[in-house]
């Protein structure tokens, strides 16, 4: 392709509304556009990128012995109302109505379609297992699209799904597609790590998560340097601080003048953060939830949100909390009843807590569980903090910032109980499907790759992901020997198979060398004057400085084993 003829141009200025790297340099070279909030098009030069991604997802699914398919965008509601998820999924969920009044979603994912296909072709166990995917369109109403393509509304997705006799083949099919997933991300020069993830509104047992580390990642992960342990901030579990057991002593009522915080009342009373119990409300459904948990942790409203069974979790408003005759600042699960209370397994026997007393500018000394409250559910809500100690081996945990590009499902039998997916054993016994769920947002691993591969010129792109391999630049396209020698060695390059982007526009070298840096093609070719008096060219691989000049003759088949 000649640079001079491409639909798109490169901008200089990094467009106000990109707030990540990759959105900004996305936008600046001209790969995609921003039709609507978190809606996208992808330009010539960003579809060529997707595009090899897609390849590269297919040869590594089929290698696995997967068949690809496709299903529909639109999603009929009863489907839907089979597995109840629609309620879950919530306001993610587009939805549409059709000229008969009838309801249908736009797919976000597609457990329900792959079940129901599994429903009508698998009779007997000699079908399974099966390994099946798509690469298609999802529709998901993101509260807040952001970062050009790691957020969006509408993406192109891989989704696989496994079917299994039993949990036994599923672990062998779940490790036979981790490994496909590795494989994926070495061919895209990612470096992941695995971490333990939070189910979600997709549901199932057990999930995984592939993270990219970059520091402008949205999730958090907590792991541990000694043995490998990782988690998703949502999920990860750690050792509490130990506090000091001692014996309980009598509840005693203090002033606290105007003290609201845990922090205010901590150093009144000059006790540790540790020894005081905070009291959190939330609304869950629009349930009053009162949650109790030691003043040195906080909350994890994943947990949280997971032991409530509740589809909407946020913090209780003012108004609600005092609706409940509850005052905050001082509010204390002693002596409360009809209001369901949760509290973190850290609050157990003979630690004394300094607690609110259920009035304003009081609290209460010396309180202990399960003396002098009760709890409707008692168990692990808090967040786990960098410095605690790791849950698998004691260590001191770490945290850092990542971009998710995968997500791994172990879903089991909750789709195929509920929407009638069943196979006959060996027995002729009727059995559930045993079934895994596999996800790869293509948009945001290829914004992943530049947040990972780039610097202040632009963006640095693996051979295997480059919308094209070599950026050829004739520098003087007004000499007619310039001319004839790049246009030579442009068509030489396409004859060996080499996709080459063709600068021959009359610019400054200034300004062409700019795009090419922000363009990131893996390897500049410049042919000038300078270099035809020997009959050469100038050679640059984008992720290097040094350059090298090697002779005409014989270039073209050069270029092409280099880039093997
Ligand atoms: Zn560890």
């Amino acid at each position: 392709m000649r640079v001079s003829q491409l639909f798109t141009k490169t901008l200089r200025e990094t467009p106000a509304e990109a707030d990540t790297a990759s959105h900004q340099l996305l936008l600046r070279a001209g790969m995609i556009h921003q039709i609507a909030t978190g809606v996208y098009a992808y330009l010539p030069l960003g579809w060529r990128s997707l595009r090899k991604l897609e390849q590269i997802v297919r040869e590594e699914f089929d290698r696995i012995g997967s068949q690809e398919l496709m299903m529909p965008a639109l999603h009929p509601l009863e489907l839907w109302e089979k597995s109840g998820r629609h309620h879950a999924m919530g306001q993610i969920l587009f939805s549409v109505v059709d000229r008969r009044e009838r309801k249908l979603f736009l797919g976000p994912t597609h457990e329900e379609v792959i079940t129901e296909l599994a429903r009508h072709q698998v009779r007997s166990y000699r079908d399974l297992p099966q390994l099946l995917y798509q690469i298609q369109t999802k529709f998901r109403d993101e509260p807040r699209p952001r970062g050009g393509l790691l957020r969006v509304r509408e993406f192109d997705m891989m989704d696989l799904y496994s079917f299994d006799s039993d949990w036994e083949a599923l672990d062998v099919t779940y490790q036979k597609v981790k490994q496909a997933y590795q494989r994926i991300y070495d061919r895209c020069g990612l470096p992941t790590i695995m971490v333990e993830a939070d189910s979600g509104a997709i549901g199932g047992k057990d999930s995984q998560e592939f993270m990219a580390i970059t520091d402008t990642g949205e999730d958090q992960i907590i792991y541990c340097g000694a043995c490998k342990y990782a988690a998703n901030l949502e999920k990860a579990r750690s050792v509490k601080p130990e506090v000091p057991r001692e014996p309980p002593l009598p509840l005693e009522e203090v002033s606290t003048p105007g003290m609201k915080f845990i922090e205010e009342v901590s150093g009144f009373l000059r006790v540790p953060k540790s020894h005081t119990l905070k009291a959190v409300f939330y609304s869950a459904d629009g349930e009053i939830v009162f949650v109790a948990i030691r003043g040195d942790l906080d909350v994890n409203e994943i947990k949280l949100k997971n032991a409530l069974k509740c589809t909407e979790l946020r913090l209780a408003t003012e108004a609600e909390v005092a609706g409940a005759g509850l005052v905050a600042g001082s509010a204390s699960p002693l002596g409360l009843s009809g209001i369901k209370t949760v509290a973190d397994d850290s609050v157990t026997e003979g630690i004394n807590f300094v607690a609110g007393a259920n009035r304003p500018d009081y609290h209460v000394k010396n309180v202990n569980y399960p003396r002098d409250f009760k709890v409707d559910l008692m168990l692990d809500i808090a967040s786990a903090q960098p410095g605690q100690g790791c849950p698998k081996c004691g260590q001191g945990l770490s945290i850092t910032r990542g971009i998710e590009v995968g997500h791994i499902f172990k879903l089991g039998t909750l789709f195929s109980e509920k929407m009638g997916a069943f196979f006959l054993d060996q027995n002729g016994e009727q059995k559930p499907i045993v079934m895994g769920s596999y996800g790869v947002g293509i948009g945001r691993l290829l914004a992943t790759v530049i947040e990972r591969n780039h610097d202040d010129k632009g963006i640095i792109w693996p051979v295997s992901l480059a919308p094209y391999q070599v950026y050829l630049c004739g520098l003087g396209m007004d000499k007619p020997e310039v001319v004839a020698a790049s246009d030579q060695l442009y068509a030489d390059l396409q004859v060996r198979g080499v996709e080459v982007l063709f600068d021959d526009r009359t610019e400054s070298a200034g300004v062409r060398f700019n795009d090419a840096d922000l363009l990131g093609m893996p390897l500049r070719v410049v042919v000038s004057q300078r270099t035809l008096k020997t009959q050469s060219a100038e050679l640059k691989w984008r992720s290097q400085s040094e350059s090298q000049t090697l002779p005409l003759e014989g270039l073209a088949e050069k270029i092409a084993g280099m880039l093997k």
